[in-house]
Parts: C-alpha cells; sequence; structure tokens
C-alpha cells in the first residue's frame, strides 16, 4: 500500500464532541476531507447544526447531534445515533473542554487574586472537572461500548479514540486554572489505561496535546483581545499561537491507519512550550 493511502477514510465514520468550534471543528473538516461520514456533536445544538450543514454544502456526508459531555446519557444517545445512521463507529474525538478561567495569572501576565489555591472557587474546579474529565471519561467509555459491538454488528473491527488533552497536562501552565491543568493530567493517564485495556479489540487510544491555538476557547479572549494574544505568542518557543487548520495533519495520523501502530501515545503539539518554563515567578 502506498504511504499516502493510509490516511484515507473512505467507508468509514467519525464522530467528534465541542466539533461546533475550534479544534473539534479542524477535526470533523479533517475526518471528512479524508472520505469519513461525520458526526458533529456539541453542547451548542445550533453551532453543530450550521457546522454540519456548511460541510454537507461542500458534498462531505455529515449529520449532527446535541450532547453535553458532562451528561452520561447524552453522549451514549449520541453514539447510539452515529451507529444507527452510519452501521458502525471507526473513529470518536473526544475533544469537548473549557477553561473556567481564574488562572494563577491573567492572560495580560499579573498576579490573579482569585486563582490562588486558597481562595479557588470550588465550583469553578467541580465544572472543570466535570466537563473536561468525566466528559472524557463518558466520551471514551461509550466508545468503547460501540467499537467493541462494531465487528458484530457486520461492520469493521475496531477503532481509534482520539482524546485532546493539552500541554497543561505535562506542564505547569498557571495562566490557564488549576482545575484544568489537573483534568488534562487526569485526561492523560486515563488514556494510558484506556490504550492498554483495548488494544486487544483492536481499539487504539491516543491524545493530542496542543499548546495555545487560537480559537473560542475562554470566551474567545485571545480573538478579542489583542495584547493578551501577543503576550502569549512570546510565551511559545516558535514564536505564535496555533492555527486551527495546523492540527488536522496530526488528528488525520492518528485516525487512520497511517497510526495504525500508535497507542498509548500522549502527542505534544505545543510550538516547544515544553521546552522552558511558562513563566517565571
Ligand atoms: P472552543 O471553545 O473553540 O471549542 C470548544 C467546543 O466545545 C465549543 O463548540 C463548545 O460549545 C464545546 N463544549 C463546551 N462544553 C461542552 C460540553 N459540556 N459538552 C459538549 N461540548 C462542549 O475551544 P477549543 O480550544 O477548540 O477546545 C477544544 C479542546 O481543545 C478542549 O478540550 C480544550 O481543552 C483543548 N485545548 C485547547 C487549547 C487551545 O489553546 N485552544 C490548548 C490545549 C487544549
Amino acid at each position: 500500500m502506498k504511504t499516502l493511502d493510509q490516511f484515507d477514510l473512505t467507508g468509514r465514520s467519525g464522530i467528534v464532541t465541542g466539533a461546533a468550534s475550534g479544534i473539534g471543528l479542524a477535526y470533523a473538516e479533517v475526518l471528512a476531507e479524508a472520505g469519513a461520514k461525520v458526526t458533529l456533536t456539541d453542547v451548542d445544538a445550533a453551532g453543530a447544526e450550521r457546522e454540519a450543514k456548511r460541510l454537507a454544502d461542500q458534498g462531505y456526508q455529515t449529520r449532527w447531534d446535541v450532547c453535553d459531555v458532562s451528561d452520561l446519557a447524552q453522549v451514549a444517545q449520541a453514539f447510539d445515533n452515529h451507529v444507527a445512521a452510519f452501521g458502525g463507529c471507526d473513529v470518536a474525538f473526544a475533544n469537548a473542554g473549557l477553561d473556567v478561567g481564574n488562572g494563577f495569572w491573567t492572560p495580560e501576565g499579573n498576579r490573579n487574586p482569585e486563582g490562588q489555591i486558597d481562595v479557588y472557587d470550588p465550583e469553578r474546579w467541580y465544572k472543570s472537572i466535570g466537563i473536561n474529565l468525566n466528559g472524557c471519561f463518558h466520551t471514551v467509555r461509550e466508545a468503547a461500548r460501540v467499537m467493541k459491538a462494531n465487528e458484530a454488528n457486520g461492520y469493521r473491527r475496531g477503532g481509534s479514540i482520539v482524546i485532546t488533552s493539552s500541554n497543561a497536562a505535562e506542564v505547569n501552565e498557571a495562566i490557564v486554572g488549576v482545575p484544568y491543568m489537573a483534568a488534562k493530567a487526569g485526561v492523560k493517564h486515563f488514556m494510558r489505561h484506556s490504550a492498554y485495556e483495548l488494544a486487544a479489540y483492536g481499539i487504539r487510544v491516543n491524545a493530542i496535546a496542543p499548546g495555545p491555538f487560537v480559537t473560542n476557547i475562554g470566551d474567545g479572549w485571545v480573538k478579542k483581545n489583542p495584547a493578551a494574544k501577543k503576550a502569549w505568542d512570546e510565551l511559545v518557543p516558535v514564536g505564535r499561537m496555533a492555527e486551527t487548520y495546523q492540527i488536522k495533519p496530526l488528528a488525520l495520523l492518528l485516525a487512520s491507519d497511517a497510526g495504525s501502530y500508535m497507542t498509548g501515545s500522549h502527542v505534544m503539539i505545543d510550538g516547544g512550550m515544553q521546552l522552558g518554563p511558562i513563566k517565571p515567578l
């Protein structure tokens, strides 16, 4: 087989959580570009519908579903709907996530009095864990359930699960809130165990750990605040935040047969932020 043919997803299907915006939308686009049938899910139903229709208008086979990843029943329903529509599931991106704010540093680089541990708002902690960590568990749980059933359903055996982690799983990225770092570190190790357990079923599990990408995360502050964007650009060794198209090749590698020997990997795509301190105290 020619190398580039291993990236072809013709005849396959994939589902993405948090697909109405940013990195999740880029995942949905690259799946479609590679030939897969795609379900875009999001807690923002209007956004998922809008983007699924936009891709369908370009000739891709897409559908959409509303799905809040913090609610296991909604995640299970979204996966069941995907299988009912496409016969099985080859690829699942557990991507939905958010930053609840209140980092140790403000985006502008000042100490944030509300971001210190001794006064940290517990409700923000619970919300972050509920979406970033529990939501990941719900999605991987349901992906494993439907992928294990693929072969018995007369569909292709196994599948690929790709989780969106963060460089904050590895380094003390004190600008994002501390629960975000804790959740993503949890995501990383949950991914590693899931990969170990599911390998025997032909299911690969990997995580993409992005550094700073220009998306709508944190209410899109980076798009609204040029000074904060500039401050972030200067924290990155390559000198700039990333655009979402830059994550597509890595996403396709992990989703497709091109990544057939990769499982349990936490792959950094961070412009080198892992190489040094994010910001000195
Ligand atoms: P984004 O805000 O542009 O997109 C996130 C999408 O997830 C939105 O469409 C939002 O509606 C959806 N969402 C939020 N809560 C949800 C929920 N409970 N259930 C379902 N959908 C929900 O942000 P993004 O930057 O594209 O974030 C995507 C993933 O990338 C997240 O897991 C985030 O932690 C991760 N990430 C982002 C960056 C970055 O710099 N942008 C860096 C590292 C990791």
